[in-house]
């Protein structure tokens, strides 16, 4: 929505409105034919998540964390939610999951380390990927372009295909991999 009105407008919403706007935007938009439709979510198992989960048949869902614990409690609630309502998990992403200094290539692991790691194995969930707190994923992304074309040679670009890759096999779509993946 937020493409459709102007920069400074809130979407001061309710539930309703959402879900109305969310099934509007499923079923009335002329999508053509899509290999992939990503729909990212904010966190938490609110009317959008549960409308999903009933109403599209989605191929599954990715759980996106930060590592730390409370990131983590989050992530145990929309598994739970996933869960009941019969969407596969396909995998965690673990994100900001380190920083690397851009001087030195010294490794911290601001935010904890490993957390979404640990709560996959215990669960039985694939680890998909770690995506570090980098400073090309963010100028990328302020200027609306994916770090895979901003920068399609850096590490961090292939560990985002590389995700996408397991995505593509976990997920049993049909689509064929573009090109670009299979490097
Ligand atoms: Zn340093």
């Amino acid at each position: 929505m937020g493409l459709l009105v102007p920069d400074e407008t809130a979407m001061i919403w309710r539930g309703p409105m959402v879900q109305s706007a969310l099934t509007q935007m499923l079923n009335a938009v002329v999508w053509g034919e899509l290999d992939v439709i990503v729909i990212d979510l904010p966190p938490g198992t609110g009317d959008i998540q549960i409308s999903l989960a009933q109403q599209v048949n989605l191929a599954g869902a990715v759980i996106v964390s930060t590592p730390q614990d409370i990131a983590l409690l989050d992530v145990v609630k929309a598994l739970t939610m996933f869960d009941k309502a019969g969407v596969k998990v396909l995998g965690f992403i673990q994100n900001m999951a380190v920083w690397v200094c851009p001087d030195c290539g010294r490794k911290d692991h601001i935010f904890g380390e490993g957390g979404a790691a640990r709560e996959a194995e215990k669960r039985n969930i694939s680890m998909l990927g770690e995506i570090p707190l980098s400073m090309n994923i963010r100028e990328a992304s302020d200027e609306g372009k994916p770090i895979v074309v901003a920068e399609p040679k850096s590490p961090q670009a292939a560990e985002y295909r590389r995700i996408a890759r397991q995505l593509v096999s976990l997920a049993d779509l049909k689509a064929q991999l573009p090109n670009n993946l299979n490097t």
